[in-house]
């Protein structure tokens, strides 16, 4: 059986896909001067998920060398283009010192569109003279009044990033993308609250993180009752793991962005993640077993190993 799509609504009224089926980093990822190396399977993985019904979530970026893939499964798709929700990333800490409007347009170009749905600063280090956080963002607020970008928002910002550019900002960031899953509730101190406070949908990366880890992390004693409880209620549900992890994202009123190189784990995400529900108390008994168990950071090590 299978629900209609569900939805979100930011705060400035608009509807984003409740869960992004199509990530389009990680295993995707192309170093730089890669990009010109095309993946069909990626190829092939959009339009796959472009095949099925409703809105599609496409999660891009520019540091991701992968805008020609998504851009000629736009091209091959069936799917009108308000039936796509394309979503990119301006990415300050790859992109040759590129200012926003430069990166936008080359993302617009490479993926033959002619706006987005999502447009997020992918980090808040920029490290460069002359051109600040809040520069950035005048420049995204720009483009959200062109109507070039139909949302802005921001990626893997702290509690003092974001406050910069409540302060300084006429828009409100709709997104705030982070590193969330069980075992990292907060990629940086106090970042989950204060969102939901001021109205900043959270988005989900790597929302599958203790299922990539499972092999190592079930040997572990705060591991093993984790990995005991989710079997559990994926047992109860008749769901996978996976389902399981990404539902309970979703409780916690966050977006998960998800992908795989597995046409049925696409459809499995996308048709049966609200055929069935987790009640509050087994919301709750994840969430603790997750704080249960050591921090687990996938990405942005680097900078934030010390939280
Ligand atoms: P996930 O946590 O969803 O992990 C995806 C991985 O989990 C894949 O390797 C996949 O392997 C595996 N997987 C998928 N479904 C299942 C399943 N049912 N059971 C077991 N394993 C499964 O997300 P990612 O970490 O890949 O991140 C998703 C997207 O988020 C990225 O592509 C990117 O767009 C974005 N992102 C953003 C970042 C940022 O800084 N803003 C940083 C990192 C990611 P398989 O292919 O074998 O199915």
């Amino acid at each position: 059986m299978t629900t209609k799509q569900q939805f979100v609504t930011l705060n400035n009224g608009n509807k984003i896909p409740a869960v992004g089926i199509i990530g389009t980093g990680t295993e995707w990822f192309k170093k730089q001067g890669q990009e010109e190396v095309i993946s069909p399977e990626l190829i092939e993985q959009i339009k796959y998920a472009l095949s099925l019904p409703g809105i599609i979530l496409i999660d891009a970026a520019e540091c991701y060398n992968t805008y020609v893939e998504v851009g000629k499964a736009l091209q091959q798709s069936n799917k009108s283009r308000d039936q796509i929700f394309i979503s990119d990333k301006f990415s300050p800490q790859a992109n040759d010192n590129r200012t926003v409007s430069e990166s936008f347009e080359r993302g617009l170009a490479r993926m033959g569109v002619d706006y987005v749905d999502l447009y997020l600063i992918h980090c808040p280090f920029i490290n460069r003279e002359g051109y600040t956080l809040e520069d950035a963002w005048r420049e995204l607020e720009t483009l959200y009044e062109s109507g070039k970008a139909k949302n802005i928002g921001v990626s893997n910002f702290r509690v003092s990033d974001l406050q910069k550019i409540l302060e300084s900002g006429k828009v409100k960031p709709q997104v705030n993308q982070i590193e969330f899953h069980p075992f990292l509730q907060d990629q940086t101190p106090g970042i989950f609250q204060f969102c939901q406070q001021h109205e900043i949908q959270l988005e989900a990366y790597s929302p599958l993180a203790p299922l990539q880890r499972k092999t190592q992390e079930l040997q572990t004693p705060e591991g093993a009752p984790f990995y005991r409880y989710v079997e559990q209620l994926a047992s109860k549900y008749k769901k996978s793991e996976a389902l399981i992890l990404l539902r309970w994202v979703t409780k916690r009123q966050v977006i998960p962005v998800t992908t795989s190189s597995k046409p049925e784990r696409v459809k499995d995400a996308h048709e049966n993640l609200f055929t069935f529900d987790l009640t509050d108390q087994e919301v709750d008994q994840i969430t603790s077993l997750g704080l249960q168990h050591k921090p687990l950071r996938l990405y942005w090590n680097e900078v934030y190993s010390d939280y």
